[in-house]
């Protein structure tokens, strides 16, 4: 009898995808190894990264390095560029933005900064954040999976140029989280949370209001509000107009000031007094006084708070939990104001600097498939409505703000004039009535053959996916006449710019473009494989034996190729696979749907297709 020479596979250590906060103030990168959330460090062993980054004619520095040189060379040290993603110049300059750098005058939907390296736009800024916090990953491949937070009132526009920023930087993102979401993950898996609770995050330059519920393991965000632009750096600002006046500063420094006032305000976390010096002029600022400047702020977020709890219909006595979040959480009278408020003490066991960046983590481990963690349904909002504009400029809502997403919505328009062969379509996101008060999103136009007044049937589907990000599609029902159109956001960069900036991006950094596609091509192999596998071990029986050999052996041909590195072989191997796997999906489908239909009277039937 011959002896079956059995190999043990050798033991890997399992790598997850990486959970990032990127923050308008700092940003951070974790990741679970072996079933722990680690937050991941720089060689000082500093776990927040500052979102800053500096351009000098030689280098790009970020973090510490970058923030040295934010009081000497404020136009070439780019802050807060957070504030500036999905912006064109014209949102910017309506913001008031204060600040300090030299914006080129352009049309495009995309704003650019001059620095003493030339132009750059905020997705540019952003990507070199990433690749910083990317160094800190040990051993990675060309292109690494991650899941991404963004406030929850980032807009289309906003969540795009995220994408953007991390495709430059060689990122696939798996998924765009709601912070206030990873928050709660972050809580609920790590102490199981159950219940309401409300996510306050106050961080450098957002305000973020969450009110989540939780239930074994199940997260539903029920609604959503906040401000873009408050923040601890807008706390900076009124500190530093208080120190201008007091110490009487004739032409004040202002990156120097606003420094000094950040420096005072992080000391009051913990004294009850600090003295500031500037040109040789000292001041005094008392916890007393700064908790008076602050005081129409901490109104203002508190205010949001009670629109948040209208939203959900709930009252304050009915939250059980308020967790805080981001740094300027850490001021006593925000502390303080929130637990006056809700009549109990807001939660803060986890870090509010890296709680956002724990929650990404863990679900970045869940997505990539081998977290040790229990799997999870994750409910997240619409964080905007989006609708279009009808006659008269009246928006016409099509998905509510605080729908759960990914979602699907349909409206049927008709036209009004005879023999009309067209519809202009604008598509606009905000909770304004009239457009030209909403953000506007996409134009695009369906054309038919001329009907009379009324006869068209123009069905139009708005899908929002996971990331929040929408496409639209208008279809002329009697006529057939379709125009598929995919939203592709007003703001953003295009497709080119996005190949040409990574093919730059690439020759400078000397990578290999041909090991980035490699990498590309293997991750959509092992895609493929991983959910081969899955389908197989719940449904194997669905096939003769025959099919189900010759799918093994295509996918022992993936498996080889893909051990092979090469690119053309991965290719031929996948479509050799192609209609085998389509066959495979079909009896699935097939099966399932018996499945739901078994027992059931025609009646019956077609309540369920018409559901
Ligand atoms: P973001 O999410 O916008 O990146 P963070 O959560 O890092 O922001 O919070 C940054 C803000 O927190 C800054 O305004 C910073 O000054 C403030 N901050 C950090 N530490 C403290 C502290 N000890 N006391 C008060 N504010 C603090
Ligand atoms: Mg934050």
């Amino acid at each position: 009898m011959g002896v079956l020479k059995i190999h043990e596979p050798q033991a890997k250590t399992r790598k997850s995808a990486i959970g990032i906060d990127l923050g308008t103030t700092h940003s951070l990168v974790a990741q679970e190894i072996d079933g722990k959330v680690v937050v991941l460090e720089d060689t000082h062993h500093q776990a927040l990264l500052p979102s800053v980054v500096h351009y000098s004619p030689h280098e790009v520095l970020v973090g510490n390095e970058a923030k040295a040189h934010f009081t000497n060379a404020p136009q070439d040290t780019i802050v807060s560029v957070k504030r500036l993603m999905g912006r064109c110049l014209k949102d910017i300059m309506a913001s008031g933005c204060t600040l300090p750098y030299q914006f080129i005058a352009n049309d495009s939907s995309v704003c650019e900064l001059q620095t003493s390296q030339g132009k750059v736009n905020p997705i540019q800024v952003s990507a070199e954040i990433l690749k910083a916090l990317l160094k800190r990953v040990p051993e990675h491949d060309a292109i690494i999976d991650a899941v991404i937070t963004v406030p929850a009132y980032f807009d289309d526009a906003q969540r795009q140029a995220t994408k953007d920023a991390a495709k430059l930087a060689g990122i696939n993102v798996l998924r765009l989280l709601n912070e206030p979401t990873a928050a709660a993950i972050a809580y609920g898996l790590d102490k199981n949370a159950q219940g309401t609770c409300l996510i306050f995050d106050l961080g450098g330059g957002t305000f973020d209001v969450s009110l989540l519920v939780l239930s074994q393991g199940v997260f539903e965000v029920i609604a959503t509000n906040g401000d873009t632009a408050l923040g601890g750096d807008d706390i900076d600002v009124l500190v530093a107009n208080w120190l201008v006046e007091q110490l009487g500063l004739t032409s004040p420094n202002h990156a120097l000031i606003l420094q000094k006032a950040k420096e005072a305000k992080e000391a009051l976390s913990l004294h009850n007094c600090v003295e500031i010096t500037i040109e040789n002029k000292t001041v005094e600022l008392t916890l007393a006084i700064f908790n008076q400047l602050i005081e129409p702020l901490i109104e203002k977020m508190l205010g949001i708070c009670s629109k948040v709890l209208k939203d959900a219909k709930l009252g304050r006595s009915q939250i059980d939990d308020i967790v805080l979040v981001g740094g300027m959480t850490r001021a006593t009278k925000v502390r303080e104001s929130v637990a006056a408020f809700f009549g109990k003490a807001p939660l803060t066991d986890i870090d509010p600097d890296k709680v956002v960046a724990v929650g990404a983590a863990i679900l970045a481990s869940i997505l990539s498939g081998n977290s040790t963690f229990n799997n999870m349904l994750l409910l997240d909002v619409l964080p905007l409505s989006l609708g279009i504009e009808m006659m008269g400029g009246v928006v016409d809502k099509i998905l509510l703000r605080n729908s759960p997403i990914p979602a699907v919505a349909k409206q049927t328009f008709t036209t009004y004039q005879d023999g009309q062969t067209g519809l202009s379509l604008h598509v606009v996101q905000g909770e304004r009535e009239m457009a030209k008060d909403c953000r506007s999103l996409a134009h695009f136009d369906l054309t038919f053959p001329p009907m009379s007044a009324g006869k068209a049937r123009i069905e139009v589907t708005f899908r929002v996916d996971c990331d929040g990000l929408l496409s639209v599609e208008a279809h002329e029902i009697l006529s057939g006449a379709k125009s598929a159109i995919s939203v592709k956001p007003t703001y953003g960069l295009s497709e080119e710019q996005i190949i040409h900036y990574i093919e730059d991006s690439v020759i400078h950094a000397g990578i290999d473009l041909y090991s980035r596609k490699l990498t590309e091509k293997i991750n959509e192999a092992k895609h493929v494989l991983l959910s081969l596998e899955k389908a197989l071990a719940i449904d194997s029986h669905l096939l003769s034996e025959e099919a189900l050999q010759d799918l093994l052996e295509k996918k022992q041909a993936i498996e080889l190729a893909i051990n092979g590195q090469d690119i053309s072989k991965i290719k031929l191997s996948l479509q050799d696979c192609e209609k085998a796997l389509q066959d495979f999906s079909q009896s699935r489908l097939n099966a399932a749907i018996n499945q739901v239909l078994a027992g059931k009277s025609v009646d019956d039937i077609e309540s369920i297709l018409h559901d």
